[in-house]
């Protein structure tokens, strides 16, 4: 199994307020997971979560504050930008604002040629765009000479999937591709992302809010909360069988019979809350209904249970978890 990606113990802190009143809060708190080659392993929970700004440090966008990632084995150092490389490229939320209004779709294509230089004449140029337009359901006839307005939500979002296939990557890196775009499409996209794993072998990170589309296409899923991964594994153990109570709740406001048919709503929860952020011990105690003493003072670690990583109190040793209470007491002022 060939690991494309790994992230390890990733860390990025914000500092809000001024000099005499500063807060520090950790938006993204030690997370770790890997991507396999063709593998789609999604990044789930609800906005503000941590799960964007995950994106932006593996693309580079921003710097983390710790923590190490890896492509293909190699350690991403600081004043690299993989969003510059032909192995990752990245699909954002809005395709409107991914592409100028005032400048033709197509030169987005030729561009990208140009930069890597992948092709050695214009015609070997379009022939190669072509191709990979004919993997989203267009052709370049369709696109050449057009702008941005000309086309749908959906179709623009279609374009900008195959410009991120002209470079041939390895991995996308999709943020919240599917939510911009018409219910009725969004199945069409996704079903994309299926096929780029099984037909050419690209690994996709998926990030969304949409548990729906999350169990339909993933492998693995990963649930954020509070900048913590708090539950990870195959999609099937973690969002059938959940067990972080945060999963819980989750698969709880979203339909449960016959789920590959059925889960067509968003998971809508509270907005970002700083308090969650600034909580010592579990940043779920809060809302929790299964909030434990232990849970308010120590941060739970990962636990292995059946064949996922949990951080949760409940399912600690009856030891573990006096040991931790005790030691929680003695370090704190
Ligand atoms: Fe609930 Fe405690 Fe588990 Fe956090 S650690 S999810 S508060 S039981």
């Amino acid at each position: 199994m060939v690991r494309l990606l790994e992230v390890s113990k990733l860390t990025k802190r914000y500092s809000q307020g001024n000099i005499i009143d500063r807060t520090v809060f950790t938006a993204v708190d030690h997370i770790s997971f890997d991507i396999n080659e063709a593998e789609v392993f999604t990044l789930a929970g609800e906005s503000g979560c941590g799960k964007t700004t995950t994106a932006k440090l593996i693309l580079g966008f921003e710097e983390a504050t710790s923590g190490e990632i890896r492509h293909n084995g190699k350690v991403q150092t600081r004043n690299e930008k993989p969003w510059l490389t032909e192995s990752v490229q990245a699909i954002f939320q809005d395709p409107f604002s991914t592409f100028n209004p005032m400048r033709r779709v197509d030169s987005y294509f030729h561009e990208t040629v140009q930069n890597f230089r992948l092709a050695q004449s214009k015609q070997e140029a379009t022939a190669r765009i072509d191709k990979k337009l004919r993997l989203v359901g267009l052709t370049y006839q369709e696109i050449a000479g057009r702008y941005p307005s000309e086309f749908s939500g959906g179709q623009l979002q279609r374009i900008s999937i195959a410009r991120a296939l002209v470079t041939d990557p390895k991995v996308i890196i999709a943020d919240e591709p599917v939510s911009m775009v018409d219910a009725s499409l969004r199945m069409s996209i996704v079903n994309l992302f299926k096929q780029l794993r099984d037909e050419l072998g690209v690994s996709i990170l998926y990030i969304t809010h949409d548990l729906a589309t999350a169990y339909y296409v993933s492998d693995r899923i990963a649930i954020m909360f509070r900048g913590k991964i708090v539950e990870m594994g195959s999609v099937d153990q973690v969002l059938m069988k959940p067990k972080h109570p945060y999963s819980k709740l989750l698969r709880d406001s979203i339909p449960q019979a016959d789920p590959r048919q059925r889960w067509t709503t968003t998971v809508t929860l509270a907005e970002l809350e700083q308090e969650e952020y600034l909580r010592q011990g579990c940043r779920f105690a809060g809302r929790c209904p299964d909030v434990m003493d232990i849970c308010k003072s120590v941060a739970p670690a990962d636990i292995r249970v059946d064949e996922a990583l949990v951080q949760c109190h409940l399912y600690a040793d009856q030891n573990d978890r006096q040991t931790a209470a005790s030691y929680s007491m003695k370090t704190q002022p």
